[in-house]
């Protein structure tokens, strides 16, 4: 089979040594298969955090490290359109609705309901705006209020049936759409969101492989629904444990000395710096099964 991987970081930082995993991953996975291809994505729909300067950091640390993508970088800016036309497509299957909710009034909401729904990173949306009707809808619409669009998650699993996807760690898994309830799909502000953008992406790049850390696994059940909904080819996953720091926590951008800058000027070569990956570095033991 043809392998085809990416390394999917935001241009809002430097990279650090989570990020020389999640490369180190990827480029490897692709490099042990004859024909393997390694692409670089970058996931710039941060809004104001993203920097012209970090696109350039994370491509000049990867060339450092050796970690070389082929072809030009995606850059998810650049593809609002395909966005624009996957949220349609929702929209018409009606398993999407606008949230005019502000964070305090889903907070409010929370207090109300006594206890917030929990999903495993944070609480999830209390599903106040799926309740309206097309009527409420349209007045605040009209009346200028912002609004972003939500994943009827209930719906959707509904259209699609039970659903799985495989993981090459973890094996078969099943969907379990409540996990992160009504994810946003599109933001007030660009139009897409996370989910959104990297469901469309990994099909428009046709990646068969998507290698991301274990922390982003819960996603993968959103991702997993959308492809389906959008009928988009079902890839293959490997949730690749993380770097954590000395405390346990996973690696932030805030860790200047784990940037690879800092452990550059330190005088480490690219081969010492990847080795400090080795302790969590796995591949799958068959890129097919
Ligand atoms: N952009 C995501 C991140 O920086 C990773 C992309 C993905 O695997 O979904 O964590």
């Amino acid at each position: 089979m043809t392998v085809r991987t990416r390394f999917a970081p935001s241009p809002t930082g430097r990279l650090h040594l989570g990020h020389v995993l999640a490369a180190r991953v990827a480029f490897e996975l692709a490099s042990v298969t004859a024909g393997g291809t390694f692409l670089l994505r970058h996931e710039d729909i941060d809004g104001p955090r993203v920097r012209e300067a970090f696109y350039q950091g994370i491509e000049e640390d990867l060339t450092w490290l050796g970690l070389l993508w082929e072809g030009a970088p995606l850059r998810q800016t650049a593809r609002i359109t395909a966005y624009e036309s996957a949220l349609t497509a929702l929209r018409e299957k009606g398993l999407v609705y606008p949230c005019f909710c502000t964070r305090r009034e889903i907070q409010e909401e929370w207090a109300r309901m006594g206890a917030a729904p929990q999903g495993p990173e944070a609480p999830v949306y209390p599903g106040t705006c799926r309740h309206l009707s097309a009527q409420e809808q349209r007045e605040k619409i009209e009346s200028g209020i912002p609004y972003a669009w939500r994943l009827d998650s209930h719906q959707a699993s509904v259209l699609t049936g039970p659903l799985t996807f495989r993981d090459l760690r973890f094996g078969e898994i099943f969907v379990n759409p409540d996990l992160l309830g009504d994810v946003v799909l599109a933001r007030k502000d660009i139009g897409t969101a996370y989910h959104l953008a990297v469901v469309v992406d990994d099909a428009f790049q046709e990646i068969s492989h998507i290698t991301r850390g274990e922390d982003l696994l819960s996603s993968t059940h959103v991702h997993r629904l959308l492809q389906t909904l959008l009928e988009l080819p079902e890839p293959l996953y490997f949730h690749h444990q993380l770097m954590l720091d000395e405390a346990g926590k996973r690696l932030a951008k805030r860790s200047e000395s784990l940037s690879i800058t800092h452990l550059r000027d330190t005088g480490l070569t690219p081969q010492e710096v990847i080795a400090l990956t080795d302790p969590v570095f796995r591949l799958p033991s068959s890129p097919a099964s």
